[in-house]
């Protein structure tokens, strides 16, 4: 019945899947697998009248994330709201290549546009020695990153407009004068043309503003992001960006005419340009 109520909105595997998920979050010991094996298997111990609502929720459009209050993201548990996106499987790649590469030292780290603060409070934690900073235009979205509970890992959080003029001088505020070895950022790249190719749980509850951008400068926060990353990274320090999987060559562009070197395309587990990477020279 649950996944008849949400065919409308979601393929049917999807449904299935969600439908699955929402009984193993709401009733305690259920095992996935017992009602696509056998689907008229009563429930036991759950409050019926609990569950409609939250299908009534679900068929309505609105995220399962948002109605649990929280994503598994790199094996971690992030409260989400309507004020963030909901961290996306794409981005742990981005963090894992982060990871992979910035292991050694004590690695300063700054993530820009950091929403639910998924990116930097897993590289805290996957990076001990590390010093992870974020920063966000929106208020709402630093207080859900301030909120997530990850134990002995630590980031500091800051208000930035990463368009504004003044922004390179509140990230000196918020981080100290002192360069960093990894810039990392997941800006807004989605554009206004893209709007009917996406589901209605993400248009209709997701922040517009941590997702879209105009449709006749879809790259302005990667080449401003590029433009204060060149002041802000250590000679050999790195830029990594996720993108939109249309600009891949036009945003490796954008590092290269900024003097980045080494500049990478890398690609998600759907194999679409995902990720662009590159470095900032050692004698600049
Ligand atoms: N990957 C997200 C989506 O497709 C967009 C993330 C972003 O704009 N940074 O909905």
């Amino acid at each position: 019945m649950a996944v008849e109520r949400l065919e409308h909105l979601y393929p049917v595997q999807e449904a299935k899947a969600l439908a699955v998920r929402l009984l193993k979050e709401s009733v305690d010991g259920y095992k996935g697998y017992e009602h696509l094996v056998e689907p008229g298997t009563p429930l036991q111990g759950v409050a019926e009248e609990t569950l409609l609502k939250v299908l009534e929720r679900l068929a309505s459009g609105e995220p399962l994330q948002y109605i649990l209050g929280y994503e598994i993201f790199y094996g971690y548990r992030f409260n989400v709201a309507p004020g963030v996106l909901i961290p996306r499987p794409e981005t742990e790649e981005l963090v894992k290549l982060v990871v992979g590469e910035k292991s050694e030292g004590k690695p300063r780290i700054l993530d820009i546009c950091t929403g639910s603060g998924c990116i930097a409070w897993s590289l805290a934690a996957q990076l001990p020695q590390a010093e992870v900073y974020g920063c966000d235009i929106s208020m709402d979205a630093l207080s859900i990153a301030q909120s997530q509970d990850m134990g002995d890992a630590k980031v500091t959080f800051f208000e930035c407009d990463i368009l504004s003029p003044e922004a390179l001088e509140k990230i000196s505020r918020g981080c100290g004068e002192e360069k960093f070895d990894a810039v990392v950022s997941n800006p807004p790249y989605v554009c206004e043309c893209e709007k009917s190719l996406m589901q209605k749980n993400v248009l209709d509850f997701e922040p517009s503003l941590a997702l879209f951008v105009p449709d006749n400068d879809p790259l302005k926060f990667y080449s401003r992001i590029a433009e204060l990353s060149g002041k802000l990274l250590k000679p050999g320090g790195s830029l990594y960006f996720e993108i939109n999987e249309r600009f891949g060559e036009e945003t490796k562009k954008i590092l290269q005419s900024r003097g980045f070197v080494d500049c990478r395309i890398l690609q998600d587990l759907y194999g679409k340009d995902r990720m662009v990477c590159g470095i900032t020279p050692k004698e600049l």
